[in-house]
């Protein structure tokens, strides 16, 4: 469990930091305001505890950032308050804090809290997970995907970051049914979905788009990440042996992989991107399979 603890008082290192650290967590410690939100991006902490009395940027400011983003808003954030900052902190509650942490620091209190928030999570991560997973191979699912795709578009118009696509579809794939069948088939897609999320980073969203196709957007990536990210997976699927449960078989599978840019126009919609991946996963296959085609502007 990894906590990350942004404030610049010593105790909050010393006393803080020390209860977590004796208690098994990982604890990060961000000083300077100004680092809080990129360490925060780069350590994709499990809790986050921020001073209120943080400044330049303030921590509400702080907080209405990371409640912004997709990939921090669901961490659990506590605010480190004392009792004169009554009014600060039901700012923190309204802009998406959980709970606080009074100083002095003891103990028990703070690791009941910490718990208790852990646990809440974690509950409702397991709920989410019913709802957003793919049943057979552990992936997000379409539904999920598309609710996520329109988030990430907007974030990159708006801070104008580049943003990926990528449709990725087995080769062949009927031919795999048709000969070890379906049992091995499924067996295949868990195990590509495996390799696929080994190879991917964690920002980067993977899904089960349809039967043996998946979708994998990649935040914050220009054209020559997504080529290389691309490559990677194709030469990963084409080097591994695959197998099936209860049988010595060991196969060969490839897989064709479209590829295409969000290029900072603002007419650009999920549904065209899909389309231009779509393309050109389309040519990958017309051009003989096993490859990575990139979608022409
Ligand atoms: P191509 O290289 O052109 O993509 O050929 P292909 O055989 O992969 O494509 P096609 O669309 O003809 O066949 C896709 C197959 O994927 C057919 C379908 O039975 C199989 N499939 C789809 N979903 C599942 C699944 O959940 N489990 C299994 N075992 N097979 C599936
Ligand atoms: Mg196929
Ligand atoms: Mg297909």
């Amino acid at each position: 469990m990894k906590v990350l603890i942004a404030d610049n008082g010593e105790d909050s290192k010393n006393v803080l930091g020390k209860i977590l650290l004796d208690e098994g967590y990982e604890c990060i410690f961000v000083e300077n305001s100004r680092e809080v939100v990129d360490r925060i991006y780069a350590e994709l902490p499990d809790v986050i505890v921020l001073g209120i009395k943080l400044s330049k940027p303030c921590s509400l400011e702080i907080l209405k950032q990371l409640k912004s983003a997709p990939s921090t808003r669901d961490i659990p954030v506590i605010l480190i308050a004392s009792r004169r900052s009554q009014s600060k902190l039901t700012k923190g509650y309204r802009f998406g804090a959980y709970d606080y942490i009074a100083r002095p620091y003891f103990k028990e209190e703070v690791l009941a809290r910490i718990s208790n928030i852990t646990f809440a999570c974690d509950r409702v991560k397991e709920l989410e997970k019913l709802l957003d997973r793919d049943y057979l191979t552990g992936l997000y699912n379409r539904r999920f995907f598309m609710e996520r795709f329109f988030e990430e578009l907007a974030w990159s118009v708006r801070y104008k970051e580049p943003l990926s696509l990528m449709m990725l579809d087995i080769d062949f794939f009927k031919k795999i049914n048709d000969t070890y069948g379906h049992g091995c088939g499924d067996e295949i897609l868990k195990q590509i979905s495996n390799s696929l999320l080994s190879v991917l980073r964690t920002e980067d969203i993977v899904a089960r788009y349809g039967g043996e196709e998946f979708i994998i957007l990649l935040p914050n990536t220009n054209i020559e990440g997504a080529l290389t990210a691309a490559e990677k997976l194709r030469a990963t699927v084409q080097d591994r042996n695959f197998s099936c449960e209860g049988s010595a078989v060991r196969l060969s599978v490839t897989v064709s992989i479209g590829v295409t840019i969000y290029d900072g126009s603002a007419e650009l919609s999920p549904d065209r991107l899909i389309g231009q991946a779509d393309g050109a996963l389309y040519d990958a296959k017309e051009g003989g399979r096993n490859r990575v085609v990139l979608y022409k502007q």
